[in-house]
């Protein structure tokens, strides 16, 4: 399917080089099935005048070649990051990539990862973890499999790890192999190289989203991960005190570098206000209020919503299932969030 989508792209021309769309070089991505295609062209130039009209000749030339897939084009700009492995890997069935990061831990970042898997799961989204936090690999027990032992397959010429299957979510954690105590040993190459094995040699099949938890903070490894995964978006987690704080900024700026340039979705407020079980109706802002939303406007980041403090959040995550999985209520401010980075993936990119 691939071949017969990279055969009828080279039948596009760029009106100013003139090369087509495939030798050219301007397709990034492909990801194919029966049922979706997620095209994503790349262009070297900035503001290439001619992206808008190539994107929607390639949307209508797949469109009509492949009427029972959902097509999806999406353009993006400046010479690619890397090249694409040599080496064989098992991310190719992925479609998109969510990094969710935070300046600091203790935020509530994995919570928001954990729920947000399951809001998009809930959307009909095929859904995948990736638990890249090695501070404080806390997946396995949100989503109650601590005690899985991942097993090595061969499979298309490559060793491949199955993830756990916790609802229908495929989970991949750093926690698997090490023990929490260890964590801490865990710096530098050892830990680039195990998450490097991860990302490339999880058994992931196809998935619509691939989240990506974070270690928080902005170091040495966080350029590893993004030079190893091909990360289509960042969601920043902060909670109302920690927003105004510097290392929020330095995430952002970390996925805005020139080098890096991945696109930011947004910033989520997480523990915005209290409300007591007895209460679901009463919002206390304990830590202040619109912080988030404020920092968001003057850094030109988009502000994705907010999320209270509940303690079926907290019993959730302790007890092996996303509050989301569990309480309509909450899923809902999840469910919010996961639409508008569904959105802004698939959005036409003018
Ligand atoms: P991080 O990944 O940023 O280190 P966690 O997701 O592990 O943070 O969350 C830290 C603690 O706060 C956990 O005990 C978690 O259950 C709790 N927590 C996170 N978000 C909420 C929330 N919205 N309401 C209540 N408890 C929360």
């Amino acid at each position: 399917m691939e071949e017969k989508i990279r055969e009828l792209l080279a039948g596009i021309v760029h009106p100013e080089t003139g090369r087509d769309l495939a030798s050219g070089g301007m397709i990034d991505s492909i990801s194919a099935d029966s049922e979706r295609i997620v095209l994503t062209l790349r262009f070297a130039k900035t503001r290439d005048p001619f992206a808008a009209k190539l994107k929607n000749q390639a949307q209508e030339l797949l469109s009509e070649a492949f009427p029972a897939a959902q097509v999806m084009v999406v353009v993006r700009e400046g010479a690619p990051r890397r090249a694409e492995p040599a080496n064989k890997t098992t991310t190719g069935g992925i479609g998109r990539v969510i990094a969710v990061a935070s300046g600091k831990g203790g935020v509530g970042k994995s919570t928001v990862t954990a729920n947000l898997a399951v809001a998009l799961r809930n959307m009909g989204y095929r859904t995948g973890i990736l638990d890249a936090d090695i501070y404080g690999p806390s997946q396995p027990k949100m989503f109650g499999v601590e005690d899985y032992l991942p097993e090595a397959v061969h499979e298309e010429g490559i060793d491949q790890i199955v993830p756990a299957e916790s609802m229908g979510i495929s989970l991949m954690s750093i926690g698997f192999f090490i023990k929490p105590d260890d964590a801490l040993l865990w710096r530098g190459a050892m830990a680039v190289n195990a998450l490097k094995q991860l990302i490339h040699q999880t058994r992931w099949g196809r998935l619509d989203f691939l989240l990506a938890d974070l270690p928080p903070g902005t170091g040495d490894i966080h350029l590893s991960i993004i030079n190893e995964l091909k990360i289509d978006t960042a969601v920043i987690v902060s909670t109302p005190q920690q927003v105004a704080v510097a290392d929020v900024r330095r995430g952002v700026e970390l996925f805005r570098n020139p080098q890096v340039n991945i696109p930011v979705a947004g910033i989520v407020e997480n523990m915005a206000w209290f409300t007591p079980a007895e209460l679901p109706d009463n919002r206390y802002y304990l830590f202040g209020k619109g912080g988030a939303r404020e920092f968001a406007e003057s850094h030109g980041v988009d502000f994705l919503g907010d999320i209270p403090i509940v303690q079926s959040i907290m019993e959730g995550s302790d007890g092996g299932r996303p509050a989301s999985a569990i309480d309509p209520r909450v899923e809902e401010h999840y469910r919010d969030i996961a639409g508008k980075i569904v959105d802004k993936l698939t959005k036409t990119e003018e």
